[in-house]
C-alpha cells in the first residue's frame, strides 16, 4: 500500500530571519498611495518605531532603476528604492506584501533581499502573503515584528488603521467626483489635503470612526456645477501603478482637470477589508467577486495580477453606462499583457472605448498626456452624440 507522508507544518514567519531584537526594530514598508497613514497608526499602536520613506520621485526612480535588473517591472524598482531610502534613514525591518500567481511579485522578496544584502544593509524582512493571509496570519506577522502581546493595543491599532483606510478611500472617491465639477479650481484638492492631515493626526478610536462622515459633509459644501456634462471613466489595471500618483504621472488629477470623473476600481481599504475579514463577516459582493462574475464570457479563471479585475470591470462598465476605460500597466507586466490581448474582443462586443497606457521609466510626459487628451476628446464626442440621440427619442 502506498504510504502518504504528511509534510510537517512550517510557519512562514519562523522560517524567516530574526536577527533583530523586537525592542530595536525600526519598521518600514514600500510607498503606495497613502497607505503610510493607516499603516503607521497600526504599527505605532503596537509600540514599534517606523520610518516612512519619502514619497516616490525622480530620485527614487533613479535609485530603483540603478539597482535592479533591466527587464523587471516598475513596481519592483520603486519598492526597492523605497527600501534603500528607508534603510538609509535607520529602518532595520522591512515589511513586504506579496501574492502568488503567474506574476513576478511572488519572487520580489527574495530578489530584493539578495540585492539589499549585497549592498551591505543589515535588516530582517517580514512577508505578508496577502492573498493567502487572513486575519490570523496577519496578526502573527505583526506579532513577529513588534512582539506586542497586549490585546488592547491590537484592538486600537486595527480599529485606527481600518477607520483611516476607509476615511482615505472616501476622501479619494469624493475628490475624484468633485474635482471635475468644482466651480472654484482647487477647492476639492484643498479639502482632500486637509482631511489627509486630520486623518494622519487622529489618534482616538472614537474620532477615527467619525472621520468618514465628517469628510462627506465637508466635500458636500464645495460649490459645484450640477448641470455640467461630465464623462465618467473607469481607471483600472495593475494594482501598484493605479495607486501610486508618481508612477501614473498623476493621471487622476489630469483627468479631473480635463472635466472627467474618474472611478478608480481599486481602493486600498476596500481591498484590504475583503482580504483580511473572515468570509462569514464579509457579507457584500467584493470587487473581485463582481469582476470574476462579469469576466466569465472572456476568461474563466484568474491568472494572477489583476487581469480578471481588468476584464470584469471593463464588461461591468460597458453594461452600466460608463463612458470609457483607461487601463494602466507597467511595461512587461505579464498579467496585464494578457488583458491587453483580450481587449480588442471586449471593445468590439461590448462597444466601449478603451485606452491602454504602458508605464516605465522611459514614459515621456508630453506623449502620455497627448494620448489621454485625444482619448478624452473621443469619449466626450461619443457622450454628446448619445445625449443628443436620447433627447431626440424623448421628444
Ligand atoms: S502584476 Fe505585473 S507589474 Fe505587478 S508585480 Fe506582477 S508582473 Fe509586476
Amino acid at each position: 500500500m502506498k504510504e502518504t507522508i504528511k509534510k510537517p507544518k512550517i510557519n512562514r514567519f519562523e522560517k524567516m530571519e530574526n536577527t533583530i531584537k523586537a525592542k530595536d526594530r525600526v519598521i518600514a514598508w514600500p510607498r503606495m498611495g497613502r497607505i503610510d497613514i493607516p499603516l503607521k497608526a497600526l504599527v505605532v499602536s503596537l509600540g514599534a518605531k517606523v520610518v516612512i520613506p519619502p514619497a516616490n520621485s525622480n530620485k527614487a526612480l533613479e535609485l530603483g532603476v540603478k539597482n535592479s535588473i533591466e527587464g523587471i517591472c516598475l513596481p519592483y524598482k520603486m519598492n526597492l528604492a523605497n527600501y534603500i531610502m528607508a534603510l538609509e534613514s535607520g529602518a532595520n525591518t522591512l515589511m513586504m506584501f506579496q501574492a502568488p500567481g503567474s506574476c513576478r511579485l511572488g519572487n520580489y522578496t527574495k530578489m530584493a533581499q539578495k540585492t539589499l544584502k549585497k549592498m551591505g544593509y543589515n535588516f530582517d524582512m517580514v512577508i505578508f502573503d496577502m492573498y493567502k493571509s487572513k486575519m490570523k496570519q496577519t496578526l502573527h506577522a505583526f506579532w513577529h515584528v513588534t512582539h506586542c502581546l497586549n490585546p488592547f493595543k491590537y484592538y486600537k491599532g486595527f480599529s485606527l488603521g481600518f477607520s483611516k483606510f476607509f476615511a482615505i478611500d472616501t476622501a479619494e472617491k469624493l475628490l475624484l467626483k468633485t474635482r471635475p465639477r468644482e466651480i472654484n479650481k482647487g477647492d476639492s484638492e484643498k479639502c482632500y489635503e486637509k482631511w489627509l492631515k486630520i486623518t494622519d493626526e487622529t489618534n482616538s478610536i472614537i474620532e477615527a470612526r467619525k472621520l468618514r462622515k465628517r469628510i462627506i459633509e465637508d466635500f458636500n459644501n464645495i460649490p459645484v456645477d450640477k448641470d455640467k456634462i461630465v464623462p465618467v471613466v473607469f481607471l483600472l489595471g495593475e494594482f501598484f501603478v493605479l495607486l501610486d500618483p508618481y508612477t501614473n504621472q498623476n493621471i487622476e488629477k489630469e483627468l479631473g482637470e480635463m472635466g472627467v470623473e474618474v472611478q478608480r476600481q481599486i481602493m486600498f481599504g476596500d481591498w484590504l477589508e475583503h482580504v483580511l475579514k473572515p468570509s462569514f463577516l464579509y457579507k457584500k459582493e467584493s470587487h473581485r467577486e463582481r469582476a470574476v462574475r462579469y469576466a466569465q464570457k472572456y476568461m474563466k479563471r484568474a491568472i494572477g495580477g489583476e487581469t480578471i479585475e481588468t476584464i470584469g470591470d471593463t464588461v461591468y462598465a460597458a453594461k452600466h453606462g460608463i463612458d470609457g476605460i483607461i487601463h494602466l500597466m507597467p511595461f512587461s507586466c505579464m498579467p496585464e499583457i494578457v488583458s491587453q490581448n483580450i481587449f480588442p474582443k471586449v471593445r468590439k462586443e461590448e462597444d466601449i472605448p478603451i485606452l491602454s497606457l504602458v508605464l516605465d521609466e522611459q514614459t515621456g510626459r508630453a506623449g502620455y498626456i497627448t494620448r489621454i487628451e485625444a482619448f478624452i476628446d473621443l469619449v466626450k464626442r461619443k457622450k454628446m452624440r448619445k445625449e443628443k440621440n436620447d433627447n431626440k427619442i424623448q421628444k
